[in-house]
Order: C-alpha cells, then structure tokens, then sequence
C-alpha cells in the first residue's frame, strides 16, 4: 500500500470574509477604537486568511491601513498609531469574487460627493456581474475585481431616478436611502459595515445569509458598540452580546445612539447551514445556540441514522470535533482522539517534493498508534468537498492500526456550488455531484460511508433553536434549492475571473 501523503487539509471550503465595527465614546483614547477592532479582527481571523484591514474616522478625517496576511502580520504597533478616531471598521478577507491582491484588500475607502465613505463586505452578490456592468456604462472607473467596490460605488452613487432602467439609485437623500436603495437592487449575500464621516452603519441583507452580530461595551461607565461577523469577537473584546441583526436590517450608531431600520425588500430567512457544518468557531452563537451545540447534534442525528459497529469514534480535528462526541454519546460507543494535528500550518507553505512525498510525509495529521491499534474506528468529518482528503486520512487509520474505518459525515452529499459567499469549486470538482457514495467509498477506501440527511441536517441545526427571528436555512450547496434566482449562468456568476482594467495587456 503506498503511504499516506497528507499535505495540507485541501478537502475544506474557505469562508469568504469576516467584518467588524465599533463605535467608542468620543472621549476614549486616540488609537482605541483601532485596537479594538484589531481584536476583534484576531478573534475572526478564521474567516478569512489573505488580507486585513482597519478604516477609522475621528469625525472629521478617515485612516486606512490594509496589507496583505493574517491579522497579526498586518498590524503592528506603528502602523496603527496613525489610525485616529473613536469609530471604525475592519475586514479579514478570503477572496471569493476577485483574486487575492492588496487592490481587492478592504475596507474600500472612497471620497464621495457625500464625504468619506470606507465599506467591509462579507458575502457575495449573485448579480455582480450585471450591477458592475451597469457601473461602467454610467462612466464609473473600477479599480479591483471585487464585488465589493460595486457594492462601495453603488452606495456613493446619486442618480436622478425615472424608469431609465441605469438610473436605479436615489437622486439625492440620506446615507440610510441610498443603501436602502442599494438593497432594493442587490441579490445574493452581504453583511456590510460601513463607515461614514458621521456614523457607523451595519447592515445585513433580506435574506440574512452570512451572520452579524452586535455588542454593548462599558467604556469606563460609557457605552460603545460593537459589530462582528461572529460572537467569538465580542467575548474576545469582553463585550455583552446583544443581539443579531435580523436579516434585512440597517442599523446606525453615531453620537446620539443606536437607530435601527429594515430594508424595503423582505424576503424569506436563509441562514447559511455551513456556518454551523464547519465555518463559524464552535464558540460562536447564531439563533440562541453555540455552533459547538449545534455540531454534537449534527452528530447525534448522523449516529441514528447511520450506526455503525465499531470500538471507537473519532472526530477530523478540529472542526469536526463536536459532531464525533455526539455521535458518540448517541451510539454509546467511546470517543477518543486518533489524530495530531499540527495546527502551525498555514495557507502557505512549502511543498515536500518528490522525495519526501515518497516518504509518506504527513504535514497536517499523524495517527495516534496508542488509540487506534486493533480498533474498529468510526470517522466523523464535517463534510467531503473534493473528496482528495478522506482516502489519505483513512489510510492513516489503518497505518496506525485501525482494523476497520467507517466515515461518517456530518452533512449531506456536497453537490453544487454556493455562489453567496463561500469559495466554492465548480460542480465538475465535487466529488458529490459526481459519484454514488458507494462509489465514493470505494475511492477512500472505507469499510463504510455514510451521510447525514438533508433532513436530518435541517432537523439538528433547528432542534434547540432559540430565536425571536423566523427560522430558514439555506442549504443550496447540499439540495440545488438557490435562495435567490440565477440570472447568469453558473460559471458566469462571478467577477473571479474578470481582470481589473490595469491587469489588462
Ligand atoms: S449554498 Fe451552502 S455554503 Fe452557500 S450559503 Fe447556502 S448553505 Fe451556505
């Protein structure tokens, strides 16, 4: 048998983005709300590993710093002391729609014909293409490939309105009209935290598909305001979770207070399901319940539909941790840990080559031979994207001594692309939408395979739901049921593979 080769965990999606946003008291410290949001940043760096950055305003001007890396290498002590002000916004990016570049970097700052106007955007627009088409035709120049500097244009846009089907925006009016106006035209994802000279505006779009989440800090007896893509950031900066924003919600924090306003285009809840499969941190809280909760009933329900006879249950480290422990509660059969995981690895690195390949080098996981030696082992993962992980992992398994591997996912079959917000591969690439799980299982190389349902999926997400906002969950990537009508083809839905104007020869 040839030895298992486990670069790197290439079997996962990558979230798109994380945002944040915080408004301090006028009189906290030059540089607070900056460090601030640097934390709340650090904590959300999960959701996206290719860029950071941090736009501030001090009522009058607006600072930017972004670059290129995780949080931590981006900001340091220097280039954060010029960024001033008691309010402000960040970003921590994955690209999704346009290429990994210090052009496509957010927040976006532009000088508007209304002042300042800085944008963080997490998700994805399914109408981008047609909307930054329409841009150019009114004569705006773009500089990135990024739906999000459509997003920031078309929020700077004044226009005189009328049934010219490319005067679509507000003639004049208020920061909350034109993204009123915005939303009355976007289809698709967007959490947005946007930065004016005034104010600090968040805003999560009709459908609610990516998370957003608001807090309260004591500010030496004041209040202050926190948004982030997850609740993990505000226990990171130790603030009172408030509440999420409700899908459709405008709300805007300046120096009188709190405002919050709804959208004029209401549709139905779809709350992207991923986010609780494997995206969001397990200590992150959507719709009353921690995603960690929500992973041990995924596990749960997988243990009742597909049991298994086994001596053991495992859980992928890390994120498919909590599942493992609730299919092992439910079948009664001990959980233990048959992997170490290096967790040093990042995005990039350098390859074994050759050589070592040959070598079987293992950069990510190494079986745990005290565990495994003689056992009949169940596997939990969280999912099979592209299906060129699970062979090498059971592989390990059984090299570690394991006398049968019985993979249990924890979500259904993964058969189409999500075009709001995750990097998803084409439909070509998942292995979901290309074989039967048999043959699947055969390709692992597993005694067995089995996965959650749709419905048990949907059924373990919303058993200890505790939300005063509908329930609906989107679930596109697993059933084919887009939330939001596709105009364009699918290969066609994205700025991906757009160059910007100066990439162009
Ligand atoms: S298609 Fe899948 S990944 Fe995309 S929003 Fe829907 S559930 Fe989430």
């Amino acid at each position: 048998m040839a030895p298992a080769v486990w670069p790197m965990d290439t079997d996962r999606l990558e979230e798109a983005c994380g945002i944040a946003g915080v408004f301090l008291p006028s009189r906290s410290q030059a540089g607070d709300a900056a460090r601030t949001l640097f934390f709340a940043l650090y904590a959300l760096n999960h959701r996206g590993q290719e860029s950071a950055g941090i736009a501030t305003c001090d009522g009058q001007q607006t600072y930017l710093h972004k670059d290129m890396g995780l949080v931590a290498q981006v900001f340091n002590e220097a280039n954060m002391a010029p960024l001033h002000g008691h309010f402000g916004i960040g970003h921590t990016r994955y690209s999704t729609t346009g290429s990994s570049i210090l052009r496509n970097a957010q927040p976006y700052l532009i000088e508007t014909f209304h002042g300042p106007l800085a944008v963080a955007h997490n998700g994805n627009l399914t109408n981008a293409v047609q909307l930054r088409r329409e841009l150019l035709q009114r004569g705006v120049g773009l500089t990135s490939t990024s739906d999000s500097e459509v997003i920031t244009q078309m929020l700077a846009m004044p226009t005189v309105g009328g049934s010219n089907p490319l005067a679509l925006w507000m003639p004049t009016g208020s920061w909350e009209d034109r993204i009123s106006a915005f939303m009355d035209r976007a289809l698709g994802a967007y959490c947005l935290a946007i930065l004016t000279r005034e104010a600090l505006y968040a805003v999560r779009d009709p459908w609610g598909f990516r998370p957003l989440c608001l807090g309260e800090l004591d500010w030496e007896g004041e209040k202050g305001y926190v948004f982030a893509s997850e609740s993990c950031a505000l226990g990171t900066l130790g603030a009172r979770h408030v509440r999420e924003l409700a899908p459709g919600e405008i709300v805007r924090v300046d120096a009188s207070g709190f405002h919050s306003n709804r959208s004029r285009r209401q549709e139905a809840p779809n709350f992207c399901s991923f986010e609780y499969v494997y995206f969001a941190r397990p200590d992150s809280m959507f719709e009353g319940q921690t995603v960690h909760h929500v992973r041990q009933n995924l596990g749960r329900y997988l243990a009742r539909e597909a049991p298994a006879d086994a001596d053991l249950v495992i859980g992928v480290p890390d994120s498919s941790t909590p599942a493992a422990i609730g299919y092992a509660v439910e079948s009664g059969i001990p959980f233990s840990e048959g992997f170490t995981k290096n967790r040093y690895i990042g995005r990039t690195f350098i390859q074994p080559g050759d050589h070592l390949r040959k070598m079987g080098v293992s950069l990510k996981y190494n079986p745990l031979y005290s565990n495994l030696e003689g056992k009949r082992v169940v596997m939990v993962d969280d999912s099979i994207v592209r299906g060129n992980t699970a062979g090498p992992l059971v592989q390990l398994l059984r090299e570690g001594g394991a006398t049968a591997v019985h993979v249990r996912i924890s979500s259904p079959p993964v058969r189409w692309p999500c075009f709001m917000g995750i990097d998803m591969p084409t439909r070509a690439e998942l292995i979901g939408a290309n074989a039967e799980v048999e043959a699947i299982r055969a390709q692992i190389g597993a005694d067995s395979l089995a996965y959650l349902s749709l419905e048990g999926m949907l059924a373990a997400i919303t058993a200890d739901r505790r939300s005063r906002l509908p329930s609906g969950h989107c679930h596109a990537c697993f059933s084919g049921a887009y939330p939001v009508e596709l105009k364009e083809p699918f290969d066609e839905l994205t700025l991906t593979a757009r160059p910007a104007p100066s990439d162009r020869t």
